[in-house]
């Protein structure tokens, strides 16, 4: 039985940390869009090269090329016994994208976590990690626009999940440990629906 995983959360949250961690335990692939979005942009391909000042400004890259991209990703055959999604959706046209693509395979997100970090703790966290992996969209401006894409495109998810009881919330201002073990106590917790 396929497990289909979403994981959101501010930037800066630890969801990247948290996903890889997870998607190792459950034996199922990691599908970061902004991950998949570097390595566009690495190559130098055509998706990239759009991608890429985007990205730098904080803003999304539009729906329509990161539904394809995801697209195709989730038809790789590693991904045929469930995913994680890590950034994605990340709007309601992408959450919904994600609902039908599921749907034709007889699958389906079963759990939604959502890891919550304060605005101060990100801010500070995301200047920290600029200077030691020299990400280029981690500029305190950037940092803040992103915060505030987050907050009006991706937050409003949260309730459209919680109104499906798949929703998730998992307290991110805390050690990696801690935040990791609540994270597997709501996948047990959802498991039992899941294959029940
Ligand atoms: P973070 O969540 O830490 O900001 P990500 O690596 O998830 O970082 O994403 C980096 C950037 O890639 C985003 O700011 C956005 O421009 C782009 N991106 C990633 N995922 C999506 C998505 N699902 N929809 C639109 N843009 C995305």
């Amino acid at each position: 039985m396929p497990v289909d995983v979403v994981f959101f959360g501010p930037p800066g949250s630890g969801k990247g940390t948290q996903a890889s961690r997870l998607a190792s335990t459950l034996g199922i692939p990691q599908i970061s869009t902004g991950d998949l979005l570097r390595s566009h942009v690495a190559r130098g391909t055509e998706l990239g090269k759009i991608a890429k000042p985007i990205m730098d400004s904080g803003a999304l890259v539009p729906d329509d090329l990161v539904i394809r991209m995801l697209k195709e990703r989730v038809e790789e055959p590693d991904a045929t016994g469930g995913a994680l999604f890590d950034g994605f959706p990340r709007t309601v046209p992408q959450a919904a994208a994600l609902d039908k693509l599921l749907q034709e395979e007889g699958r389906a997100v079963g759990v939604v976590l959502f890891i919550d970090v304060s605005d101060p703790v990100i801010v500070e966290r995301l200047v920290r990690r600029s200077l030691l992996e020299g990400r280029t969209d981690d500029t305190p401006e950037t940092v803040t626009s992103r915060l505030r894409v987050f907050r009006e495109k991706t937050e409003p998810l949260a309730e459209l999940y919680r109104q499906r009881n798949l929703f998730h919330r998992v307290d991110g201002d805390r050690p990696v440990e801690a935040v990791a073990a609540d994270v597997l106590a709501a996948v047990n917790h959802a498991a039992g629906r899941i294959l029940a």
